[in-house]
């Protein structure tokens, strides 16, 4: 069916957990879920519908924290989704700092791309979930719908995203809930 959302590429922070003070998670136990998701997560999955997570972690490129401490917090994100009954089909990092000007930092579209080449799911299906001006950027090089989160930094962009035609709900549950009231509509 054309304009069917079949997959949500999803920032992480601000959109699946609350952003740490100082701005990274370097710890598994210091990942805090946002109120509702993982049952959002869960809904979206039993509809069928493919989610990825594509997330800048320049904390790695920053050196505040290693390789093993970011598979520590995905190892407990990933756990903790799929016990709630979600399915997460991958997770694409960039893990430098903003001074490398690496080819996969947002608001460059790699990280989207890549999860989008790997899904096998249409661009016009495929929708970006974000609470950054970043992850809307990153769609729109992209070439892929976006919407974006009141929840994170969401709150402070939404006046303006809205102003650009990109649709604005309070949070991901939020998206969840009417995204699955009207199967069939995009995004
Ligand atoms: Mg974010
Ligand atoms: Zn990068």
């Amino acid at each position: 069916v054309p304009g069917t959302v079949s997959h949500l590429i999803l920032d992480r922070d601000g959109v699946l957990n609350a952003e740490a003070e100082g701005g990274f998670v370097t710890r598994a136990e210091d990942w805090r879920w946002l109120p509702g998701v993982r049952e959002a997560l869960a809904r979206l999955s039993a509809a069928g519908i493919r989610l990825s997570i594509a997330t800048n972690q320049s904390g790695l490129g920053r050196g505040l924290m290693s390789a093993e401490d970011l598979a520590r917090v995905h190892a407990r994100m990933l756990g903790e989704a799929t016990r709630a009954g979600a399915t997460i089909a991958g997770v694409y990092v960039c893990p430098h700092a903003p001074a490398d000007d690496c080819e996969c930092r947002k608001p460059k579209p790699k990280l989207l791309l890549d999860a989008l080449a790997a899904s096998g799911v249409a661009r016009a299906a495929t929708v970006m979930v974000g609470d950054d001006r970043r992850d809307m950027e990153a769609a729109a090089a992209a070439g892929l719908a976006a919407v974006l989160l009141r929840s994170g930094k969401g709150a402070i962009h939404a006046e303006e995203m809205r102003g650009r035609g990109i649709p604005v709900y309070d949070d991901l549950p939020s998206y969840a809930q009417a995204l699955l009231d009207r199967p069939g509509q995009s995004p």
